[in-house]
């Protein structure tokens, strides 16, 4: 980053005080990736900054670059959590939130993340469908980064999966032939597989048009931290 000024859309993921008057937090950009910035006098109660630091707000940001470090100097809120949100809501914003701090690598944009992560928050705001965002979220950010298993074709073999399938330590999906010694493999329906297909591949508000029985929402809701755990490691 080698501009002086900077305009961005931010969307917030950590909020951490350094001291009485600063902030420090980090943010993933449109244009700039995942990067850390201060935020003079947020904590003041005047602080033209107030409720717009919150974790998944998106912003409208205006950036300093010192060439050392960022300081925020504007800030317009795009879109903001819920004020007083369920208990299920925050802990999926923390969830989110914390995938994003330690795997999204510096200042490195991904647009396709951006967007994508844009339209999960908007449905997680709404405060109905929040778990199966959740889940949508986990199968789009392994798309969008990169880490997306190969879902219908055994690592292995190269045989077409039409049964469940195992995934391994590595994050690859194998048949039930090939997943012989298969302690800590996460075990995958066929109807686990089609939601994984069908979420990775379709736009959010569409995919949350899909019913999902509620055996295979468990089932994902326990498995996808997992695989996706795996592919980042
Ligand atoms: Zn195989």
């Amino acid at each position: 980053m080698l501009q002086k000024h900077i305009k961005d859309e931010l969307i917030i993921l950590k909020r951490n005080t350094v001291n009485e008057k600063d902030t420090l937090i980090i943010a993933f950009g449109r244009f700039s990736g995942k990067i850390l910035l201060k935020a003079r006098g947020s904590k003041n109660i005047n602080s033209r900054f107030i409720g717009r630091l919150e974790p998944l707000t998106v912003i409208k940001a205006q950036i300093y670059n010192s060439g050392k470090s960022l300081t925020l100097t504007g800030a317009e809120a795009i879109t903001a959590p819920p004020l007083a949100p369920s208990y299920r809501n925050f802990e999926i914003n923390q969830i989110i939130c914390k995938i994003l701090c330690s795997t999204l690598p510096n200042e490195e944009a991904n647009p396709s993340i951006f967007e994508d992560l844009k339209e999960v928050i908007e449905v997680i705001r709404e405060e109905t469908k929040e778990d199966e965002a959740l889940l949508i979220f986990y199968m789009k950010y392994l798309k969008d980064s990169g880490h997306l298993p190969v879902l219908n074709q055994c690592f292995s073999c190269t045989s077409k999966l039409t049964d469940s399938a195992y995934m391994d330590g590595r994050g690859h999906l194998l048949c039930n032939a090939c997943a012989k010694e298969n302690e800590g493999y996460i075990n995958l329906s066929v109807e686990q597989l089609k939601v994984m297909n069908y979420y990775s591949s379709t736009p959010t508000k569409r995919a949350l048009g899909l019913t999902l029985p509620d055996r295979t929402k468990e089932e994902l809701k326990e498995n996808l931290p997992k695989i996706v755990d795996r592919s980042f490691d």
